[in-house]
C-alpha cells in the first residue's frame, strides 16, 4: 500500500495508539494533542509535531483524522475560529473517528463539503486493546467513492471495515450498537444475579447461558461477573476496558437522536438512567461491566 501523508488529532486512550498503527504501517503522519505528553510519545515512536490545530491543517496532508471526545470537541476542532476548515486545503480528505452524534457528524460534513473537503464519519467499535491490535471495527458513513479511498488507511488500524451508507450512518451504527450493547449488558447482569441469589454457581450458570439461547456478547467475551473469565474487566475489579461514563455518553446520544425522530426508546432510557445513577454514585470510571453492582448488595 503506498504512504499517505496522514494530519492526526486526538491522541487519547483510543487515538494513540491507533497513530501508532498508522506509522507501523509506513505512513508519514503528523500529530496534534492538548496534552503534550501524549504528543511527546508519538513524536518518539517518529511521528512529526504541530503546535496547534491551524498548524496541522496547514501542512501538506492527504488525509486527517480526529479522534476526540464529544460533538463539541470536533465541532470546536474542525468548525472553531482557528479550526481545520480555516486552514486545510480543500480536496484533504476528513475522517472524523470520534463517537458523537449523528446530526453534529452531518453537519460538520456539510461545513467541510461547503469547504471542498470530502468527510467521512468512522466511529470504532473493539476498544483500546483493539485500538491497539489494529483491529478496531469501523462504521464509515460517506458516499461510496470517499469510502473507497478512506479503506485503505482505515484498515492500517482496522479488521472490518464497514460502509454503512450516506454520511453520518457510521454514527447510526454505533449508537445503536452500543444502545444494544448497554441492554444486554444490564439484562446478563440481572440473570445472573437471580440465579446466584436462588443458589446457583456463576460459573456454571454462564456456561449453561453460553450453550443456551440467552448468549450474547457480554456472557461470552466480556462477562460481568466476577472471576466467571480470565481476562476481563470484572476480574480485575472493573478497571480498565470500556468506561460507565462513556457507555453513558454513548446511551445520551442514543436517546437525544430518538427524541429527533420520535422513537420510542424504552429499555434504553432505563439503561441511561441506570449509568446515569451508577456515575452518580461515584463509579464513572469503571468498566461498563460494573453495573452488575447496581443488582449486588454492599460487601
Ligand atoms: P480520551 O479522552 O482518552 O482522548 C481524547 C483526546 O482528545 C485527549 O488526548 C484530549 O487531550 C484530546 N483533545 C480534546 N480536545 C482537543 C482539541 N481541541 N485539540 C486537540 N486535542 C484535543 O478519549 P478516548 O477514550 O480516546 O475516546 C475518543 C473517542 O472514541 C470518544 O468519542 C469515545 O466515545 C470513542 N470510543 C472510545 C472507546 C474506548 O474504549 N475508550 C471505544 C470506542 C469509541
Amino acid at each position: 500500500m503506498s504512504s499517505s501523508r496522514i494530519g492526526f488529532i486526538g491522541l487519547g486512550n483510543m487515538g494513540a495508539p491507533m497513530a501508532h498503527n498508522l506509522l507501523k504501517a509506513g505512513h508519514s503522519v503528523k500529530v496534534f494533542d492538548l496534552n503534550a505528553n501524549a504528543v511527546r510519545e508519538l513524536a518518539e515512536a517518529g511521528a512529526s509535531v504541530a503546535s496547534s490545530v491551524a498548524e496541522l491543517a496547514r501542512f501538506n496532508l492527504d488525509v486527517l483524522i480526529t479522534m476526540l471526545p464529544a460533538a463539541a470537541h470536533v465541532q470546536q476542532v474542525y468548525c472553531g475560529e482557528d479550526g481545520v476548515l480555516a486552514h486545510v486545503a480543500p480536496s484533504v480528505l476528513l475522517i472524523d473517528c470520534s463517537t458523537i452524534d449523528p446530526y453534529t457528524a452531518r453537519q460538520v460534513a456539510a461545513a467541510a463539503q461547503a469547504h471542498g473537503n470530502p468527510m467521512l464519519d468512522a466511529p470504532v467499535s473493539g476498544g483500546t486493546a483493539g485500538a491497539t491490535a489494529g483491529t478496531l471495527t469501523f462504521m464509515v458513513g460517506g458516499d461510496a467513492a470517499l469510502f473507497a479511498q478512506g479503506q485503505p488507511i482505515l484498515a492500517a488500524m482496522g479488521k472490518n471495515i464497514i460502509h454503512c451508507g450516506a454520511v453520518g450512518t457510521g454514527q447510526v451504527a454505533k449508537v445503536a450498537n452500543n444502545l444494544l450493547l448497554a441492554i444486554s449488558m444490564i439484562g446478563l447482569s440481572e440473570a445472573m444475579t437471580l440465579g446466584v441469589a436462588l443458589g446457583m454457581d456463576a460459573k456454571v450458570l454462564a456456561q449453561v447461558i453460553n450453550s443456551s439461547s440467552g448468549r450474547c456478547w457480554s456472557s461470552e467475551v466480556y462477562h460481568p461477573y466476577p472471576d466467571v473469565m480470565p481476562n476481563v474487566p470484572a476480574s480485575r475489579g472493573y478497571s480498565g476496558g470500556f468506561g460507565s461514563n462513556l457507555m453513558l455518553k454513548d446511551l445520551g446520544l442514543a436517546t437525544e437522536s430518538a427524541k429527533k425522530v420520535g422513537q420510542p426508546l424504552l429499555l434504553g432510557a432505563l439503561a441511561q438512567q441506570l449509568y446515569q445513577q451508577f456515575s452518580l454514585q461515584g463509579h464513572g470510571q469503571l468498566d461498563f461491566s460494573a453495573i452488575i453492582q447496581a443488582y449486588q448488595a454492599k460487601q
